[in-house]
């Protein structure tokens, strides 16, 4: 009948697990329901809770609390730590602890395997430690309830064996929900469905016992509590003494805080199936009150144990079966009984697939991957592949666990296997907080402090059971290794006042956490690893808009592809791309919502072409794995880091081509600088040259006056004086000349804007050299631009400009023949004059050098007597001071015609 029960229950559990997996696939998933994930947090309630306890308390009164309570009061650390954790492997696609390490410290392999091995050494015991509890607990109610074949199983065939079927069962549930797909980050929706509904299975039947033994077997748990106060020897259960003192209390309650964050069981449950970290803030209160209840009735039940088999050798790991036993109620024992096994079973399906999945991500497949044959022959079938791996494993860690049960944990108490494998998982505790919390940790620090940290606990925790197992010597626990006695497993280093826990919890936990902060200082942190580090520890930053939209449905926007190729590769390059895609694949796929493989690889293909692998994989990964492509900062910044290095080296040799430029200018500068000191040179000595020609005529007549005044006659004398003002006169206009052009060089020149008439001031121009055009019979035609408006310009200044131009061009004209043209025309911003003639012209080469300060000294063969060679420099300083311009269109021996434009709007001007 008990076969037939636990078949029976089975059944209903695959039942409940097939349900909520077609309730998934039916999008009314059980999972979203923060009940739903409240209750499987209680995976952490496995067989040790709900027998071991009651045995503990039996022993040693209120101290197996501390694995309660250890976990309640550090909710809200858990939530803090958990949060971070579950925001960081959603977006990194992390399913375990072992990839969670690696992939914090730079991917490490060596990380990924160690953190699996150490796992498998935790937990696998632990396991083995469910199937034994629920094999005693069988054996227990069948030898009570008849047939006497399952008596004595330990010796007995294996196929007669309990653990054995268990074992099965429980294999082929977890392949059945654990490996419906290849994506380790999916779900398990009916794993979990089942889990919640174990829990509410173990605390109803654990109630029940504990209302059945204090309300029926005694007068309520005063009554209890009276009786037991009443026996000397039951009076230690009541006092808050544990072995090893209070910090015995405090250990244990620190390993238990960080078995259950760290336990593979409890991550699975935490992260990994988790659907939205808001549930946490309902598992926060739900998930201690479900504490407080199953624990509320281990003291009675402990108690009333104690005094009902008062002098009978009973297990008090298995009161809450043999106390309804001994009072003939089958029934209850029947649900205690399955309570048990919901508790076991629970935690085996969790752990297995929890554990199969870090066997074969970091251990078989790695391996098998290398191997060439595996890699042709699966190429396209991989998962596949990876389903029968994970199946394989799944046994495997099963197998491992029975044979466990077996041969070593035969003669262990229950609680001390859970609390050996507790201080295991805690050595995960400072790779994990340290590399969410602290950048600086790093991959050399976290392997050292791993290895160490289980070296200890090997030691000082597994290596005492094998010696109880009677593998080695018992002389090495009381004189110590090598018969060291700083050595002794128990009171490493001297210190023997804790108990065996919390002296291995305490060595381990130092040693591990002085190498991670020791070794990380010591040793830098190198490239992918300071990028993990520095996401891992912000992730807030990098993954600010997830929480709400993740879940569910994981998508890339073709746009996003689209405007991630334009960034990188310039948006003419990028739409052509898109361009190239779009007529290899037609219109169709624009409409497909989600990824579109054939463009992701596309586009990794082109990008990795222009940023290097690395960095495309990573580029396409953030916007495939988060809608906002919200790792693009650190994209960025790996791109940069090579673009940096580039952008040095274009940086020197623009540095150097600079430095060549500079020399080149400066190079130039200094033969401007000659040639303007040249200049210097020669304007002096032309205006020494100017001024003698005047000077020296003046001085001949003045002498000629002086020595021969009787001589001359007044018509002579007349002519003399006149010459003599004459030169002086040209003499005086050279130094005006020249004091104009220093101060427009200098900058002093100051010029009289007003409003100007600008045809009066043309006409009184030409008034100006009426004369000298009479002379020559030059000939000269107007053309006024009718309306002109009135031009803002320094009134002297310009008639000086237009009487230099008249006299130039009177100076060439051919003499009879000359013909002169001004013409005024407004060009809307400015007006424009021009001053025509049909004289000799001037040589296309000699346009722009006109206009420097005495040309003519440079140009001696065509220097003419009259002129100092500075007219054209003043005027074009005059006009460009009016911000004007001017110059010159000729053609040799036929005509020239300089221009003139003024703006005729002179805003601004000082
Ligand atoms: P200058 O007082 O000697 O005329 P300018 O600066 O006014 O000095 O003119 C410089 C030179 O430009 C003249 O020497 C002459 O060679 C040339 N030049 C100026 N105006 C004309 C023109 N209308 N036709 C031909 N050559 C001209």
């Amino acid at each position: 009948m008990l076969v037939i029960l636990s078949i029976s229950y089975l059944i209903v559990l695959f039942a409940i697990a097939y349900w909520g997996e077609h309730q998934a696939r039916k999008g009314k998933s059980l999972v979203y329901n923060p009940y739903v994930f409240s209750l499987s947090l209680t995976v952490y309630c496995t067989a040790w809770t709900y027998y071991g306890s009651v045995g503990r308390a039996a022993q040693s009164g209120v101290d197996f609390l501390t694995i309660y309570i250890g976990p309640s009061l550090a909710l809200p650390l858990w939530w803090i730590i958990m949060r971070k954790i579950i925001r960081i492997c959603k977006t990194r696609n992390i399913t375990s602890i072992a990839d969670f390490i690696s992939y914090r410290y730079g991917k490490s392999s060596v990380l990924g395997v160690l953190v699996t091995v150490l796992s498998l050494l935790g937990i696998i015991p632990y396991i083995a430690l469910q199937l034994k509890a629920v094999s005693v607990s069988f054996n227990v109610l069948a030898a009570e309830s008849g047939p006497v074949f399952f008596l004595n199983l330990d010796q007995s065939y294996l196929f007669e064996d309990s653990a054995f079927y268990v074992m099965l069962v429980m294999a082929l549930f977890t392949i059945l929900f654990g490996t419906r797909s290849i994506e380790a980050s999916e779900r398990h929706d009916g794993i979990v469905t089942a889990i919640a509904f174990e829990s509410i299975v173990k605390l109803l039947a654990f109630l029940a016992i504990g209302i059945f033994v204090s309300y029926e077997l005694f007068d309520g748990i005063q009554d209890i509590f009276a009786q037991a106060r009443a026996r000397p020897e039951l009076s230690p259960l009541f006092q808050l003494s544990p072995q090893g003192g209070m910090s015995s209390w405090f250990f244990m309650s620190l390993s238990s805080i960080l078995a259950f964050m760290f336990l593979p069981r409890q991550f699975q449950v935490t992260v990994v199936e988790n659907v939205d970290p808001r549930q946490l803030n309902k598992a926060i209160w739900v998930f201690p009150l479900y504490l407080f209840l199953i624990n509320f009735f281990v003291i009675p039940i402990a108690m009333a144990g104690r005094l009902v088999f008062e002098g009978v050798q009973v297990d008090a790991d298995l009161y809450v079966l043999t106390l309804p036993l001994r009072e003939g109620n089958l029934g209850l024992a029947i649900l205690a009984y399955l309570g048990g096994v919901s508790a076991a079973t629970s935690m085996i399906i969790v752990s297995t697939t929890a554990l199969s999945v870090m066997l074969s991500n970091n251990l078989i497949m790695p391996a098998l991957v290398s191997i060439p044959l595996i890699k042709r022959r699966y190429t396209n079938r991989l998962g596949q592949f990876l389903i029968y791996i994970r199946r394989i494993c799944i046994l495997l860690v099963l197998h491992l666990s029975y044979t466990f049960e077996k041969t070593i944990a035969q003669d262990t108490a229950l609680v001390s296997i859970g609390l050996i494998s507790f201080v295991a998982i805690s050595q995960f505790a400072p790779s994990m907080v340290g590399g969410i919390y602290w950048k600086r940790a790093n991959r050399m620090g976290a392997q050292v402090g791993l290895i160490l940290g289980f070296l200890v606990w090997f030691y000082c925790l597994v290596f005492p059971t094998l010696i109880n197992a009677g593998y080695f010597t018992k002389d090495w626990m009381e004189e110590g290794l090598l018969g060291l006695s700083l050595l002794r497993p128990f009171a490493l280093f001297g210190l023997d006042s804790l108990d065996a826990i919390s002296h291995a919890l305490f060595w381990s936990l130092l040693f591990n956490t002085s190498s991670l902060v020791g070794l990380s200082l010591l040793f830098p942190t190198r490239g992918t690893e300071a990028n993990q580090a520095e996401v891992f520890v912000n992730i807030e930053q990098y993954s600010s808009t997830y929480e709400g939209n993740l879940y569910g449905n994981i998508k890339v926007r073709i746009p996003d592809i689209e405007s991630l190729l334009k960034d990188f590769l310039g948006p003419q390059r990028g739409y052509e791309v898109m361009q190239k895609f779009k007529e290899f694949h037609g219109e169709d796929w624009l409409k497909k919502p989600g990824i579109d493989v054939n463009l992701m690889s596309y586009a990794e293909k082109i990008l990795s072409g222009a940023i290097g692998v690395a960095a495309s994989k990573i580029v396409l990964a953030s916007i495939a794995k988060e809608e906002e492509g919200v790792q693009i900062e650190e994209v960025y910044r790996i791109v940069k880091e090579s673009q940096q290095l580039i952008q040095l080296n274009q940086q020197l040799r623009e540095k150097s081509d600079a430095l060549e430029r500079s020399s080149v200018q400066l190079q130039d500068l200094n033969e401007r600088l000659q040639a303007s000191d040249n200049q210097k040179n020669e304007f002096i000595s032309t205006i020494t040259h100017e001024m003698r020609t005047p000077l020296t005529s003046i001085r001949a007549f003045s002498e000629i006056l002086y020595d021969n005044d009787e001589e001359l006659d007044t018509r002579e004398k007349q002519q003399f004086l006149k010459t003599i003002i004459k030169e002086t006169n040209r003499m005086e206009r050279l130094i005006n000349q020249v004091l104009d052009l220093e101060k427009f060089e200098s900058g002093t020149m100051r010029l009289d804007i007003q409003n100007t008439d600008l045809h009066e001031l043309v006409k009184e121009s030409l008034a100006a050299v009426y004369q000298l055009m009479q002379d020559k019979a030059i000939r000269v035609d107007t053309f006024y631009e009718p309306n002109l408006p009135e031009v803002p310009l320094d009134r002297d200044r310009v008639l000086q400009v237009l009487i230099n131009l008249l006299s130039n061009a009177i100076k060439f004209s051919p003499k009879d023949s000359g013909i002169i043209r001004v013409q005024t025309l407004n060009m809307g911003d400015y007006v424009q004059i021009s001053v025509w003639d049909n004289g000799k012209g001037i040589s296309p080469e000699l346009k722009e050098i006109i206009f420097e300060k005495f040309f003519q000294a440079k140009n001696q063969n065509i220097r003419k007597p009259k002129g100092s060679g500075l007219g054209l420099a003043i005027s074009k300083k005059i006009i460009q001071y009016h911000r004007g311009k001017i110059w010159v269109d000729s053609q040799p021996s036929e005509y020239s015609c300089f221009y003139i434009e003024l703006p005729l709007n002179q805003v601004g001007y000082n």
